[in-house]
């Protein structure tokens, strides 16, 4: 085998333990000694401060975190090869799911699949692709040829316009075709149900893949009752809700006018009639004021808010907003109603939201049973060694 030279950088002493546990990121302060002569996204081998080889990554000096890990094998090298064997690798994983139920799944969860910086979701036939570090966009066209190569789909749409590219020095982009064709609507399957999806300009890549198991928990619930699905988007919970039997009453409430145009479409192409169900364009908290003044009563109340922080200096405000948003979601509950309520902010851990449950359960003097917990769903893996790389928590309560 032909030897590998990449440039080198040098831990400090100690700085290798936390790497041969797994974790995939050294962080500028751990260099004893930065690569010279490279671009930022280059790749480098790391070594110990006694001159060992660690592992090999990409290094960007623009960004806390300098190096990100690809392989621990010195034996490895980035190529073509090895961006085509962690996608296999992937797509193993991803053999749980039936294609005549499910068609979409994420396919690379960035670290949690080796591939830190990129995450690629598959919509049936077409894939979008998201590029977060320095390190990924250089290796970006054979990424899309290796994708082509491994998966039997009919286009790539790259959509590069996440505002956190800038921390890596990355251009915010508009959304293109790097691969054969994509249409401005997929219709893809989940647990049988239909969805659409705008790969172009819906949030994050489209659709909100990580829900998934959680929006399958709910039906055994939802039978005949009255479900308020706070946050719908284009509803995902909602037309679960709906279809589990023609007297479960739903209120789909979101503040995206586009997103609610699609969850109209989303029940036709399940066979509900729209007109027979509640689409509320509002925003989710003066909605909740206004019901519980109403004195309206739900048996089911689903509260999924986008994240309320991205940092940990903000987390107190999230959990300012997610206590004020339990309280209010309570309030409009009938007693021995099913609450469910999730957080995707990285900095609210599962115990933090457990403990805002119980709070806002003691301000009402109510008392909550925790009956289910969950996460990601299985095409979410998480490297156990990076739980921070972890943000959903979802929980669900029967509120008395
Ligand atoms: N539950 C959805 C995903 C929710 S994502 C699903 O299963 O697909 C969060 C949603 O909250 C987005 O659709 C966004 O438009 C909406 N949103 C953000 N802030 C809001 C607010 N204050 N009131 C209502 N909707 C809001």
């Amino acid at each position: 085998m032909a030897t590998m030279h990449y440039p080198t950088a040098s831990l400090k002493p100690h700085k290798n333990e936390v790497l041969q546990s797994g974790h995939l990121w050294i962080f500028s302060g751990a260099l004893q000694q930065a690569p010279r002569w490279i671009e930022a996204g280059g790749l480098v081998d790391v070594k110990s401060a006694t001159g060992q080889f660690v592992a090999r990554g990409y290094y960007n000096p623009n960004t806390d975190i300098a190096i990100r890990i690809l392989t621990r094998d010195s034996e490895e090298a980035i190529d073509s090869d090895f961006l085509r064997s962690r996608i296999r690798h992937a797509v193993q994983l991803r053999s749980v799911f039936d294609p005549q139920q499910t068609s979409a799944y994420r396919l690379i969860n960035a670290e949690g699949d080796g591939l830190p910086g990129v995450i690629v979701d598959r919509f049936a036939d077409i894939l979008v692709m998201q590029i977060h570090t320095m390190g990924m966009e250089l290796m970006r066209a054979q990424l899309i040829e290796a994708l082509m190569q491994e998966l039997d789909v009919k286009g790539i749409l790259l959509r590069n316009d996440t505002q956190s590219r800038r921390r890596e020095g990355l251009e915010v982009e508009e959304p293109v075709v790097v691969a054969g064709e994509v249409p401005s609507q997929v219709t893809i399957l989940e647990n049988g149900v239909t969805f659409l999806v705008d790969p172009w300009q819906g949030q994050k890549t489209g659709f909100f893949l990580d829900q998934r198991d959680k929006r399958a928990a709910l039906r055994k619930y939802a039978r005949g009752k009255r479900v308020l699905n706070c946050f719908s988007y284009t509803g995902g919970f909602s037309v679960y809700a709906a279809l589990t039997s023609h007297e479960t009453s739903v209120t789909s409430v979101d503040t995206s006018a586009s997103a609610m145009a699609l969850a109209h479409q989303v029940f036709t192409h399940n066979g509900l009639e729209p007109e027979r169900y509640e689409f509320l364009i509002a925003d989710v908290f003066d909605y909740l004021e206004d019901a519980q003044q109403r004195g309206e009563q739900f048996d089911i109340v689903v509260l999924d808010p986008p994240a309320f922080a991205k940092t940990q200096s903000a987390q107190a405000q999230a959990l300012k907003a997610y206590r004020r948003l339990n309280l209010l979601g309570m309030q409009v509950m009938r007693p021995g109603g099913i609450l469910l309520s999730c957080s995707c902010t990285g900095v609210v851990g599962l115990d933090d939201l457990l403990g805002i449950l119980a709070q806002d359960a003691q301000r009402l003097n109510r008392a909550v049973q925790l009956l289910e917990l969950y996460t990601h769903g299985v095409d979410h893996p998480i490297n156990l060694a990076m739980p921070e790389t972890s943000y959903l928590k979802a929980v669900f309560c029967r509120v008395n």
